[in-house]
């Protein structure tokens, strides 16, 4: 029997342990408020729990929830249909397992028989698996992203089994707004942060104002090259050269499924950029996967395009970020559905052999308000990584299919020429 065959087994099999006698998973409530970093209180009537208050200081060990267990059974901790996170025994090993989106991903396994501890904590941004045998609390494993709202919790027992899966499960309200983010991930070089760190601080949301237009596009400098002007995508190709994918509608084209990169046929250096985006208005999906796309300039550098009215992910991935590196001042995103501006003022690297002799740097307005100031790039960017600069000329600008039915508009481009 594989690992998976046997986690289903095991889950069958608690809704069937009544009978297990020598099975007993005993849930100590008081446990739970000892930690120091939340309280926990039992919801009358429900025989549950939920969380009161929680301190995000010390959040290295929060316990989430503990049992003591004889036999099989285990905990887990869930943000409904197809996430959550998972410790269990079952004849003499422990699994622990993350599932994401239906995805099951084994964390660690052990072997242990007797009487034992099991624990899911929470740092804030991963979830931890534990036993204790004996004195000794040893680590199994950590997910290496939790991004789970809202949560539920439940522990697997006999003795207060309720339905079929033999979980008891409680709504945590308390634990919505969870942090997003990775911890295993490269520093960033000049920072005190990893990359898509999620405990760097939030960019303050604000109203943006009407500073660029919203509802009726504006119209371009008369030396601007215009690479989007409402009707026709001329000016784009797809990744390989051919004609793009993405669908032209009244005034904008459309991100469609797997339609792939779309960039400039032309390739630009330093510029200045405008162009106009609209996440869906209908809200799907969370933190990274609400209205992703991405502008890349010199088909090398992010500036995040995603939804992030209401919608948390962590800072250095959020709308007019430079991804993976920087968070914009303040997250001046509109809602998803209204038509909002990038105005990017980009200058290109500069390299003698080999070496880089001017870092690439980066201005940007997101509906106006300015978000980036003048920032130097320390090297190529990307997802949980960072990379050092490769020499490169004038590339094309980029736009990401990330899945989302992202729309765009109104695209000019300024060449900035060095001043005589
Ligand atoms: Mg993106």
């Amino acid at each position: 029997m594989n690992t998976t065959t046997f986690f289903a087994a095991v889950i069958l099999s608690l809704g069937l342990a009544a009978s297990q006698a020598a099975d007993k998973v005993i849930f100590e409530d008081s446990d739970f408020s000892k930690g120091g970093w939340s309280e926990f209180i039992e919801i009358p009537g429900t025989g549950g729990w939920e969380v009161k208050s929680r301190e995000l200081g010390e959040l290295v060990q929060g316990v989430v929830q503990e049992v003591t267990l004889e036999g099989d059974g285990g905990v887990y901790l869930s943000a409904g249909r197809g996430n959550y996170g998972s410790i269990f025994r079952g004849e003499g090993v422990i699994y622990a397992f993350r599932v994401r989106n239906g995805e099951r991903d084994p964390v660690g396994q052990v072997d242990s028989s007797g009487k034992i501890d099991l624990r899911i904590g929470f740092d804030g941004a991963f979830f931890i698996y534990e036993y204790r045998s004996g004195d000794k609390w040893s680590r199994i494993g950590k997910s290496d992203i939790v991004g789970l709202v809202p949560y539920k919790a439940g522990v697997s027992t006999s003795s207060r089994a309720s339905g079929m899966s033999n979980y008891r499960v409680v709504e945590l309200e308390s634990l919505k707004g969870v942090r997003f983010g990775y911890t295993n991930t490269p520093k960033i070089p000049g920072t005190p942060w990893v990359v898509h760190d999620p405990f760097r601080p939030q960019p303050r949301q604000i109203n943006p104002g009407t500073v660029t237009p919203r509802d009726e596009p504006g119209t371009p400098p008369s030396d601007a090259i215009v690479l989007f002007d409402g009707t026709h995508l001329d000016a784009w190709e797809d990744g390989k050269g051919n004609a793009p994918r993405w669908t032209l509608g009244n005034g904008y084209f459309e991100c469609g499924k797997k339609s792939g990169t779309i960039r400039t046929k032309q390739k630009f250096g330093s510029v200045q950029l405008h162009i106009e985006w609209a996440a869906p208005a209908e809200i799907k999906g969370s933190s990274q996967g609400r209205g992703n796309s991405g502008v890349f300039l010199a088909g090398l550098y992010e500036v995040q395009v995603q939804d992030n009215y209401d919608n948390l992910t962590y800072p250095d991935g959020q709308a007019s970020s430079l991804y993976g590196f920087r968070p914009p001042r303040v997250n001046a995103t509109r809602p998803p559905g209204e038509w909002q501006a990038y105005d990017i003022i980009f200058e290109m690297p500069e390299f003698k052999d080999g070496n880089v002799t001017k870092k690439a740097k980066i201005t940007i307005l997101h509906n106006g308000v300015i978000t980036q100031h003048g920032v130097e790039i320390p090297g190529i960017l990307g997802h949980k990584k960072t990379q050092p600069y490769r020499v490169h000329g004038p590339g094309h600008i980029q736009l990401q299919d990330h899945g989302n039915p992202v729309r765009y508009r109104n695209i000019w481009i300024r060449e900035l020429k060095p001043i005589r």
